[in-house]
């Protein structure tokens, strides 16, 4: 007998007394959007952060559950993401293990995000859904072209988690539970597919 998951918004009702989305990235998106305000932005660059030369970013259950709800209410959930979704996974090999030891990965595979759409100011994902790897990473000098004065902000990332950690754990805890999840973090496309193939949101 095939398991038996719940519904996106069983999900969500478990997930309910927990701070939401938008709040949790909250600092992230001020600092953001106080740089913006400086003049230090992306809106001359390529957006090479968001393609195989740079990206490797991976999400928790939380960040996955996250951007999939937002996703879902945009009506962007269907046979063509899961199509894009699944090249990406393909083309990048992002279902193989990391490259390591057998014990530990020294890199992560990198991968073309299937969100980037290959313009300026190229990412597609509202800043209320995107993992919280993509707000912490930002130009520190105004006109960067390919990313040359770019890197994560740690410190308020980590801020960030320090703030909500105990509620976080808790959420990934129940996404853990009720999707059968055996991970911490995956590649996005990765993480994504599998909930939507276990939520059966492209059916
Ligand atoms: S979600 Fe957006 S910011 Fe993050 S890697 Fe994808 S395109 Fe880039
Ligand atoms: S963070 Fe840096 S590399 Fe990424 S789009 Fe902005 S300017 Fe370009």
């Amino acid at each position: 007998m095939s398991p038996v998951y719940p519904s996106l918004s069983e999900l969500g009702a478990a997930l309910a007394e927990g701070p939401d989305a938008l709040k949790r990235r909250a600092g992230l998106v001020a600092a953001m959007a106080a740089h913006e305000q400086d003049g230090v932005d992306c809106s001359a660059c390529s957006g090479v952060c968001c393609t195989f030369v740079a990206n490797s970013m991976q999400t928790t259950p939380l960040e996955t559950y996250d951007l999939l709800v937002w996703l879902q209410a945009q009506q962007r959930i269907d046979a063509d993401l899961v199509a894009h979704l699944k090249e990406t996974v393909r083309r990048y090999r992002l279902d193989a293990p990391d490259p390591g030891d057998g014990r530990r990965s020294f890199v992560r595979r990198t991968y073309t995000c299937p969100f980037f759409k290959r313009d300026k100011l190229g990412c597609t994902i509202s800043r209320q859904a995107k993992p919280y790897g993509c707000l912490g990473f930002n130009p520190f000098k105004a006109g960067q072209v390919e990313g040359g004065e770019c890197r994560s902000q740690i410190d308020l990332l980590e801020r960030r988690e320090a703030e909500f950690a105990a509620r976080e754990v808790v959420a990934d805890q129940v996404l853990r539970r009720g999707l059968a999840l055996d991970w911490e973090k995956k590649p996005m496309p990765v993480a994504l597919l599998e909930f939507i193939d276990k939520l059966a949101l492209a059916d």
